[in-house]
Formats: structure tokens, C-alpha cells, sequence
């Protein structure tokens, strides 16, 4: 495993597990598989209604706490300072945990302009130690700048979709300026014909691999965070196997170019 530093100095896995869609009793099922595999930190949130089989994951698995990194997300129905910090306390009920490692606003959601005071009550989180660090989630050059600009504590992680598809240079550059990590969600382009582009396989044959892992290596060599989503055993499997090749220069390039600037999600101003 490879780890990064957040900017207040917690180490934080560069390749994590999502269970985004994954219905409650398999997310337990799936999480218990990553951590034998060896995956530490796991990628949850309040809208994807598996915190409780992901808690009982962490618990059943015996890992110690401190070997665990544990994320989750503030839902966009509970934006505002008193609603976050009921939904915080909620979410954390719901794992069975006393702390997360990484709070979350999932989306700005601008039409509802509260994200400056949501996020004051994530500086207060992170304050009380109850959110070892905390971050935002979709925030563009528009809604971070103004959160920067407004508040004191800089988010530690701005989790945003990004592939090779949508390789997101800008909005990486933006956060890299301001010390924040670059977290990529979707990082498989969610599997659909990302994985079946023709330069992915050529690529993987060089090295033996997949085109799922051509994809995550380009990512890590790119200085994202990743947590890829899969419930299939071997494809857990898989997506770990990554860190004992290196993808060349010429390779990372040839990745690179399938950037076509679109994206999967929704465009986060327009929430
Ligand atoms: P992903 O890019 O991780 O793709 C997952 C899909 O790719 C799987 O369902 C499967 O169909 C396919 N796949 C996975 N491994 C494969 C392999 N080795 N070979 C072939 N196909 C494979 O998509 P995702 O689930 O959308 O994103 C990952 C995680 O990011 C989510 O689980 C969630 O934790 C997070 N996420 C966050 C947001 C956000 O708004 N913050 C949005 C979407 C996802």
C-alpha cells in the first residue's frame, strides 16, 4: 500500500475501496473481502445507505482502529450548521465508530447556498477530533475558491469524478495550489467502454495487466487518491494488485490522451 499526506498531517491510503451502490448487507460482504485483500480504506456515505454493513465489516474484520481509514459523506438534504452536525453524529451511529479519518460534504448543491456554513460545522468536527480530517466533495474552481475564501480551515481532500476520460487537469491544479489532495471517484469510469478502449489493452499486454489496472496505475502515478468499486471477489482482487509495476512516460501519455473533457455525473453548479 501506498500512502499520502493530507495537509494536517494524516496519512491517508492512495487506494481505497467504494461501495457506492452496493446494498447494505453485500457492502458487509464486499468490505470483508477488501480488508483480507488488503485494502484499509473504505469509501462510504450517508446516501449510499450501506454505513451500517460497512461498520459491521470493520468491526467483524478485527483490524485495530488505527490501521483503518474510514470515509463518509454529508447528504445534500442536510446541508446548514446544526443539520450537519446531526447528520455527522447520525452517520457516525450508524458505523459504530467513535471517529471517521474523513468527513465529506458530498456536493456543494450552490442552489441551496449553505455550503460556507456546513462547512463550518465540519471546522468544528474536525476541531472536536470526532473527524481526524475533513474535506469537500465536487466542489469546482467556483464553489471551492469561495469556500477558501470564506472560511479558515482548508479542506484536506476535494473528492471529484475523474478518469482517464475526464482527466479534470484544471480543477487537479486548483487543488494542488492550495495543498488539497485530488481524490477521484468514478476512477474506472464506472467500467462502461472506458475499459474496452483498444490503447488500455495494448498497454496491459505490455505489462501482464489488465485495463483496469493500466487505469488505476495511471491514476497513482498521477498523485490521485482511488477507490474503485467492484463486488466480484477476483476484481477486488485485481484493483489491489497494483503496485509492483510501473506504467512508462510514454504509456501515462498515451492514457492521458483519451481525455475527452466530458463527464459521467452531473455538472456540480447545476445542483
Ligand atoms: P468505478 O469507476 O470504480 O467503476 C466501478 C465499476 O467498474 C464496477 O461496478 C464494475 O462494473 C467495473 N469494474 C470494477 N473493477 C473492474 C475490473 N477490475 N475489471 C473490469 N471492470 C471492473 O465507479 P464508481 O463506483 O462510480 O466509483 C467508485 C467509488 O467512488 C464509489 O463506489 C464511491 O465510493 C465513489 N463515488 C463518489 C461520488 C461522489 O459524488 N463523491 C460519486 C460516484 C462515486
Amino acid at each position: 500500500m501506498q500512502y499520502i499526506t493530507l495537509n494536517n498531517g494524516l496519512r491517508m491510503p492512495q487506494l481505497g475501496f467504494g461501495v457506492w451502490q452496493v446494498p447494505d448487507d453485500q457492502a458487509q460482504v464486499s468490505v470483508e473481502t477488501a480488508l483480507e485483500v488488503g485494502y484499509r480504506s473504505i469509501d462510504t456515505a450517508r446516501i449510499y445507505a450501506n454505513e451500517e454493513g460497512t461498520g459491521r465489516a470493520l468491526a467483524a474484520s478485527g483490524l485495530p482502529r488505527e490501521e483503518l481509514f474510514v470515509t463518509t459523506k454529508l447528504w445534500n438534504g442536510d446541508h446548514g450548521a446544526d443539520s450537519a452536525l446531526r447528520a455527522f453524529d447520525a452517520s457516525l451511529e450508524r458505523l459504530g465508530l467513535d471517529h471517521v479519518d474523513l468527513y465529506l460534504i458530498h456536493w456543494p448543491v450552490p442552489s441551496q447556498d449553505a455550503y460556507v456554513d456546513t462547512w463550518r460545522a465540519l471546522e468544528r468536527i474536525a476541531a472536536d477530533g470526532r473527524a481526524t480530517a475533513v474535506g469537500v466533495s465536487n466542489f469546482t474552481e467556483k464553489t471551492l475558491t469561495r469556500l477558501l475564501e470564506e472560511t479558515d480551515l482548508v479542506p484536506a481532500v476535494n473528492q471529484i469524478e475523474l478518469h482517464p476520460y475526464f482527466s479534470q487537469e484544471a480543477m487537479r491544479g486548483l487543488n494542488a495550489a492550495h495543498g488539497i489532495r485530488t481524490e477521484a471517484w468514478s476512477p474506472l469510469g464506472q467500467g462502461k467502454g472506458l475499459l474496452d478502449e483498444p490503447v488500455l489493452s495494448r498497454i496491459g499486454a505490455k505489462y501482464g495487466r489488465s485495463a483496469a489496472q493500466v487505469v488505476l496505475r495511471w491514476h497513482l502515478q498521477t498523485g490521485n487518491v482511488v477507490i474503485p468499486k467492484s463486488v466480484t471477489p477476483s476484481r477486488i482482487a485485481e484493483n489491489f494488485d497494483v503496485f509492483d509495476f510501473e506504467l512508462a512516460a510514454e504509456d501515462m501519455d498515451a492514457v492521458g490522451a483519451l481525455d475527452r473533457g466530458g463527464r459521467i455525473g452531473s455538472d456540480p453548479d447545476d445542483m
